[in-house]
């Protein structure tokens, strides 16, 4: 079986306890993973600050040398870094696929856009020279999740490398296999021993060391609210910001003059995607009543002809990433069994080769009152909720009625009405008569509400990978 070593200062390291990592397609273990604690981690952010020292001492030209460098490799080793992510998270090979080369677009957008990171000259009184400069924070910590391990350790590190700091990352414990490997290329392209350590192991150990360690800087997080909330509580004992990522319950808000024919199979890969298991997930449709049942006889139809299957082979939908996770979709399954009217799925599908794989059939529900648990909260997981409105009123009321404001979908051909709904709406993105941007690699992402607070990708996530250090001159 596979070992996964942590990577600290360069070398791989063991501890000689480990933790099994499961194929959530069969329910069989794959690998085991070092499981890292508070020595290992102490370790890591040593071997980042002394690299740190090295870092800053080379040009900006030099940083985006050795991204490009790494992005070329990640180019190179796609077919294998999918087959893994693959394995690790159960997801659609052709999934995995696209998340190896957004992976790589990461590393090559940040390496591209730092060089035109700079500071600004301030008017100041005669015999004043005053400006700006963009300077890294020093060690920057990481804490993702397991729905998309390699993306998510690309999102948070190309920006932070970029802005050159040197980083500590803790992958999620249930997939951490894929983000050793993008460390083990970043020693091939170049990048200098503790400048990217990665120390696999649990939330409450290794994350909760890293995130509590005093010789860190930043914290990027993304994954569950009470875990986020523990983090932002400990980035504020040790006063370092922090960029809280913590998913969303989001609409996609279709109106009687939406083209259904094309927003329809969106909508589907909305919730589809992943298995559901997506912090952007379009897990809300909001439909003017006067196409109602047309539509939700059109997801019905759709999600009934899904194909389900192990990640290798290819299948529209693959496995949820564990049996914990399945459980807690069928209970609010359950819960909305009650509440809504459950139109196909809302089990585990009968069908004896998926036998020990976690998967879970793509599951509808219509007529959710606005206070049901499945509108309310993030089940990750293929389960997607339908409430009808009556007017443009209703619908931003209904859309804006949950605790979360990550990301919204307007479907209309009325442009007015598009702008004032991207308007109305409490989101960090607003897509209109489309979802999601593969990737998105350059537009801004990030949540309104308790879906988090600061911003990743684009030009605005670099910045936030930076402080400004203001110098003025006496030229006297
Ligand atoms: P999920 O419930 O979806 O697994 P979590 O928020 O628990 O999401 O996990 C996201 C990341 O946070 C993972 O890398 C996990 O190990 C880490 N984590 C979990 N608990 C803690 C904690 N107490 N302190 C720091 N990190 C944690």
């Amino acid at each position: 079986m596979r070992t996964i070593p942590a990577l600290i200062a360069g070398e791989e390291v063991t501890t000689g306890t480990t933790f099994t990592v499961v194929d959530p397609s069969t329910g069989t273990p794959f690998a085991e993973a070092t499981r890292c604690g508070t020595a290992q981690v102490d370790d890591a952010v040593e071997a980042a600050r002394s690299a740190f020292g090295f870092v800053r001492g080379r040009s900006a030209e030099w940083r985006a040398g050795v991204l490009r460098q790494l992005a070329a490799l990640i180019r190179r080793d796609a077919d294998r870094l999918a087959d893994l992510e693959c394995q690790d998270v159960g997801k659609p090979l052709r999934q995995a696929r696209t998340d190896v080369a957004v992976t790589a677009r990461y590393f090559d957008y940040y390496a591209g856009i730092l060089q035109a990171l700079h500071g600004d000259t301030l008017p100041q009184a005669d015999g004043m020279v005053a400006f700006t400069r963009r300077e890294p924070f020093g060690v920057t910590a990481h804490i993702t999740p397991w729905n998309y391990p390699l993306q998510m350790t690309a999102r948070t590190l190309a920006p932070a490398l970029a802005a050159g700091n040197c980083c500590v990352l803790k992958p999620a414990e249930d997939t951490p296999v894929t983000a050793v490997e993008i460390a083990r290329l970043a020693l091939e392209a170049g990048f200098p021993p503790g400048m990217l350590n990665v120390v696999p192991g649990f939330g409450p150990e290794a994350g909760a060391a890293l995130a509590g360690h005093p010789g860190i800087d930043h914290i990027s997080f993304t994954g569950s609210r009470p875990v986020g909330t523990a983090i932002a509580q400990a980035a504020a004992a040790n006063v370092v910001p922090v960029v809280l990522e913590l998913g969303g319950k989001s609409p996609n808000i279709v109106f009687e003059d939406a083209d259904l024919g094309h927003a329809v199979p969106l909508i589907v890969s909305a919730i589809i995607q992943n298995c559901g298991q997506t912090c952007s997930a379009g897990s809300r449709v909001l439909v003017h009543e006067s196409v109602h049942g047309k539509l939700v006889a059109a997801v019905r139809e759709r999600f009934e002809a899904l194909r389900i299957g192990p990640g290798a082979q290819d299948p529209d939908l693959g496995p949820l990433i564990s049996d914990r996770q399945r459980a807690r979709v069928a209970s609010l399954v359950e819960q909305g069994r009650r509440e809504a009217v459950l139109v196909t799925g809302g089990d585990v599908p009968d069908d004896e080769r998926l036998h020990g794989g976690f998967f879970y059939r793509p599951t509808l529900f219509d007529h959710v009152p606005a206070t049901a648990a499945v509108a309310q909260e993030e089940i990750f997981g293929p389960v997607l909720s339908v409430t009808p409105f009556r007017d443009d009123t209703e619908a931003v009321a209904l859309a804006n009625g949950t605790e979360y404001g990550l990301v919204a979908a307007v479907w209309t051909r009325d442009i007015g009405r598009a702008h004032r709904l991207a308007d109305e709406v409490c989101a960090g993105q607003v897509f209109v008569n489309t979802y999601g941007a593969a990737g998105g690699v350059e537009l801004p992402f990030g949540g309104w509400k308790r879906s988090g607070y600061g911003r990743e990708k684009g030009f605005e996530g670099l910045l936030g990978y930076t402080q400004t250090k203001t110098v003025v001159i006496g030229v006297r």
